[in-house]
This record gives structure tokens, C-alpha cells and sequence, in this order.
């Protein structure tokens, strides 16, 4: 089994409160908010970093922020405005090596 632990999250064997889930992606709580919603959108495709994104990931990256940009309206705070962000390796100060956008 892959010791990614945001693939355990996608596979199911490490709990997580999804918020959103399609065929190609998952929406789950951070377990350590930054913000009174603090939200984790990744692909189910395992992709360590921004550096391994390739052509044919663009749909699915662009797909990240599609689900983003819904799930502020849900959770009520689109027009008012937040933050997205993908860090990227240790001086990005990224820790989980499976891409995710912060919404
Ligand atoms: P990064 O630092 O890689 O940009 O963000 C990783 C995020 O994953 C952090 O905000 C951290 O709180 C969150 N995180 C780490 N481990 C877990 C976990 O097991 N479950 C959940 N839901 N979030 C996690």
C-alpha cells in the first residue's frame, strides 16, 4: 500500500470528513484548519508535486478549481471572498507529497 496519506484518504483506509467526492476527485476537511473552513480538493490521481503535473493533468488540475470555486458557494463565502493555494516542495512549504489545493 502507498504510504501517501492523502491516497489512504482516496482509497478509504484513513478517515477523513469528505465534503465532495466525483470520479475523479475528493474534497475533505484539513485536520488542522487555518480558517473557519479550511477545505483540502485533490485529485485521486496520485501527483506528488506541482512540478509532476503533465499536459494531461491540465483538465484535471483546472478541475481542482471548478470544485473550489463551488464549494465556496456552498459553505457561503464566494462573493466575500478566500484563498487558494498549492504549495510546492519543502520552500513551498508543502508536507503531504500528493497535490491539493487549500481553499
Ligand atoms: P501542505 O503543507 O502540504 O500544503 O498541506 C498539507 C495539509 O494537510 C496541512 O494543512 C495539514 O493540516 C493537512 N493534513 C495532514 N495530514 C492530514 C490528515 O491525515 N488528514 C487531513 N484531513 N488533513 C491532513
Amino acid at each position: 500500500m502507498s504510504d501517501c496519506l492523502f491516497c489512504k484518504i482516496v482509497s478509504g483506509d484513513l478517515d477523513a470528513e469528505i465534503v465532495y467526492e466525483n470520479e475523479d476527485l475528493v474534497a475533505f476537511r484539513d485536520i488542522n484548519p487555518q480558517a473557519p473552513v479550511h477545505l483540502l480538493i485533490i485529485p485521486k490521481k496520485a501527483i506528488a508535486t506541482i512540478n509532476d503535473i503533465d499536459e494531461e493533468d491540465a483538465g484535471l488540475v483546472g478541475h481542482l478549481y471548478v470544485v473550489a470555486g463551488k464549494l465556496a458557494v456552498q459553505y457561503g463565502f464566494a462573493k466575500d471572498g478566500y484563498r487558494c493555494v498549492m504549495n510546492c516542495n519543502e520552500h513551498g512549504g508543502q508536507s503531504v507529497y500528493h497535490i491539493h489545493l487549500h481553499l
